[in-house]
């Protein structure tokens, strides 16, 4: 059968598999050789050339994903994007990056690109208008994250890829909170996809790795880099990873159904100022997001409200797990001021909307109604 006509799960079961032509059995061997023969061979291969076996057929499953050519696995979603900007940027170039992203991306421009006198601007919003007002002669590079982290700012893919092709400037995005599931950034013009894999591609909160997809010629650019600093992963955790895949359009979906249930329940709830969301109609973007995703994912942001200690909400909390990172199977929550967003500066945070009463909800698969129940008793525990 076609691999375009391959359908979500089938994709995620199926390709990518290393075959096990030795002993016929039903999943891909281990390869864990570090060193391969180089005598009348096509491929010398080498782990930190991204080219063992495990890496080389996981990669493809992620390029089917994300309806690219090639893909690449590393060692962190940072090693991943930082691999990637720096394939395409150099001295004197200069980058466009969306204001609401991830902390750490934001701490790798801030604290790195000086040193290799690469300029940067953040936009002041997340709209096409910011980005275009933020163009400059050496720009090479727009990189956007949406829905973003950890307030659900959605983002116009395709105006973005617009805006790019008619400036003769590569794009990129940070497709970790939607998912290939639920967006597809590749079909929507943009050139280069990345992932924290430790997210939902990894998905039982037990994985640290990262991905690129894109097309042959850019995957090239990105390898020749990504050769030269060495993040790739190791292949036990390519294996681990490749098995975690298998589920991940199962996962998703239900956690993104989940979503939506806990979404509309928090909504209503009379102790939650407000909730971020993009599947939810009050959403800025709520058209615009239904345009672009296929799902609205399992992410969301809400603000308790100010007469509860947020902190202490946390604490209480049962079932819920207060811990960092996201995307598990499990529901987890977390404060972005005191982890993903800390070390920005008070000033910096307040200026893209992170509060102390924000906390962030990865929901995960457990049955909606433990999920409440759970909210609710921690609510009822701060009077
Ligand atoms: N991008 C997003 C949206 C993230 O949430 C994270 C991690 O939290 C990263 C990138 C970085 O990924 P990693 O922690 O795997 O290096």
């Amino acid at each position: 059968m076609s691999k375009k006509k391959q359908g979500l799960n089938t994709i995620c079961a199926h390709v990518g598999e290393v075959k096990d032509e030795q002993f016929k059995g039903a999943v891909s061997p281990m390869y864990l050789s570090s060193s391969y023969e180089f005598l009348d061979v096509e491929v010398k291969r080498y782990p930190r050339y991204f080219n063992t076996p495990n890496q080389e057929f996981l990669a493809k499953k992620i390029a089917a994903l994300e309806h690219t050519e090639a893909a690449m696995i590393f060692g962190s979603g940072m090693a991943a994007i930082s691999t990637m900007f720096l394939a395409f940027l150099k001295q004197g170039d200069h980058i466009v990056v969306q204001n609401t992203l991830y902390g750490g991306t934001v701490n790798f421009i801030k604290e790195e690109f000086p040193k290799y006198g690469i300029e940067y601007t953040f936009t002041n919003g997340y709209k096409v208008e910011d980005f275009e007002a933020a163009l400059q002669e050496n720009t090479k590079l727009i990189h956007i994250e949406t829905p973003s982290n950890p307030l659900l700012t959605v983002t116009d893919i395709k105006a973005i890829a617009k805006l790019g092709k008619s400036k003769g400037i590569f794009t990129s995005i940070d497709n970790t909170f939607a998912s290939p599931v639920n967006q597809k950034p590749m079909d929507l013009g943009i050139d280069m996809v990345m992932h924290s894999a430790t997210k939902y591609f990894g998905g039982h909160s037990d994985i640290c790795a990262g991905a690129v997809a894109s097309s042959e010629e850019h995957m090239l650019r990105i390898w020749n880099v990504g050769k030269n600093l060495g993040g790739s992963l190791s292949d036990m955790t390519v294996w681990m990873l490749e098995r975690s895949m298998k589920t991940l359009g199962l996962r998703v979906k239900a956690q993104t159904k989940n979503a939506m249930k806990m979404a509309k329940w928090l909504d209503k709830h009379p102790k939650v100022s407000k909730v971020y969301y993009p599947g939810l109609k009050s959403h800025p973007e709520y058209q615009l997001a239904k345009s672009q995703m296929s799902g609205f994912g399992a992410m969301m942001s809400f603000e308790l409200s100010s007469d509860l200690d947020a902190l202490q909400f946390q604490k209480e909390l049962k079932l819920i797990k207060s811990s960092m990172s996201l995307a598990g199977v499990e529901s987890t929550m977390l404060s972005p001021y005191l982890t993903s967003h800390a070390l920005l500066t008070q000033e910096e945070r307040d200026s893209v909307g992170i509060s102390n009463q924000l906390i962030r909800f990865s929901v995960g698969i457990e049955e909606t109604k433990d999920l409440k129940r759970d909210i609710k008793q921690a609510i009822a525990a701060l009077k």
